[in-house]
């Protein structure tokens, strides 16, 4: 099964068990801010410990926060919140409100490098929150009765960009997520469980790629499978595959675990990491010509 590095999964059960502890005289930030560099497993992570506590996670995109279309964003994050806090009361259960990427809605530098409307007011609400959590109101109504308190995660790639009172101790919590060599080996030998790669094999591939994120073994687990998935393809042929996979009697279709050696893997991270630099190659030249 995945594996959840043990200072991440104390941080966040810490975070969620306090904050559904009436515990007298102890302050306890509402939010925990999760930061570090995209794709080392800080969304994926929460979600394995949510499912493992059995806690109820009500979510938000930071893109969804900063869409223009997504209408009043304080008033989303209030609803969702008290969606969130609905949910503990009527069904006795924990319960998260889980932000992503909270740096893309309320960082000041937004694609139009300007602090809008929107960010202002995403950070005021949770501020708001932080500071009142059991009396969160939606405008034109109110509700009487105190709320349960919702503990609310928040993750990005840089808080720096964040306004700093919200990011202020007595409200959040920080923690940086940079996986040590240690949390990677076992990170990946549970991503490549079903593979059966010897740990010696998985020590040579991380350290191969010690400067990519977790994502980049999932995506190297994935090329794993392209051989076989061509094949099928070939066998049913590209006009029936849509029939084949959605209609057919005939079932999802199984693929074993392929053979490989240590050096077709490494070779296969080897073509990933290129597509990567052409990606950074064509934007340097789309930087320096425009
Ligand atoms: P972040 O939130 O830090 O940007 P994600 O949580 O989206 O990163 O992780 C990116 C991908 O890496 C996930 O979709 C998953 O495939 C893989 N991954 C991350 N952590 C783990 C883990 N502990 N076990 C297995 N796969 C993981």
């Amino acid at each position: 099964s995945y594996y959840i590095a043990p200072a991440f999964l104390k941080t966040v059960a810490l975070h969620l068990t306090k904050n559904h502890l009436d515990l007298p005289n102890l302050r306890v930030p509402l939010i925990l801010g999760i930061h570090g560099r995209k794709g080392e497993g800080k969304t994926f992570q929460c979600d394995l410990i949510f499912e493992r506590m059995k806690v109820h996670a009500i979510l938000i995109s930071g893109g969804e926060l900063e869409s223009p279309d997504a209408g009043d964003p304080a008033r989303m994050i209030r609803l969702r919140y008290r969606e969130a806090g609905e949910h503990i009361r009527k069904f006795g259960q924990m319960a998260v409100l889980m932000i992503n990427d909270l740096d893309a809605g309320a960082g000041r530098l937004n694609a139009m490098t300007q602090y809008t409307v929107n960010t202002q007011l995403v950070s005021a609400t949770l501020m708001n929150i932080a500071d009142n959590p059991t009396n969160v109101q939606l405008p034109g109504s109110y509700d009487p009765k105190p709320l349960p308190r919702v503990p609310i995660i928040v993750t990005g790639n840089d808080f720096s960009t964040l306004y700093a009172p919200l990011i202020r101790d007595g409200r959040m919590s920080k923690f940086y997520w940079d996986p040590s060599r240690e949390d990677r080996l076992h990170i990946v030998q549970g991503m490549f469980q079903s593979e059966g790669i010897p740990f010696s094999d998985i020590e040579r591939l991380v350290d191969t790629f010690s400067d990519q994120a977790i994502d980049f073994f999932g995506a190297l687990r994935s090329q794993i499978y392209d051989q076989q998935v061509w094949h099928f393809i070939q066998q049913v042929g590209l006009e029936r595959v849509s029939f084949r996979l959605l209609k057919s009697k005939e079932g999802t279709p199984s693929f074993p675990p392929p053979q490989f050696s240590l050096e077709q893997l490494l070779e296969w991270g080897h073509q990933l990491k290129t597509q990567q630099q052409q990606v950074e190659t064509r934007r340097l030249s789309e930087e320096y010509l425009g």
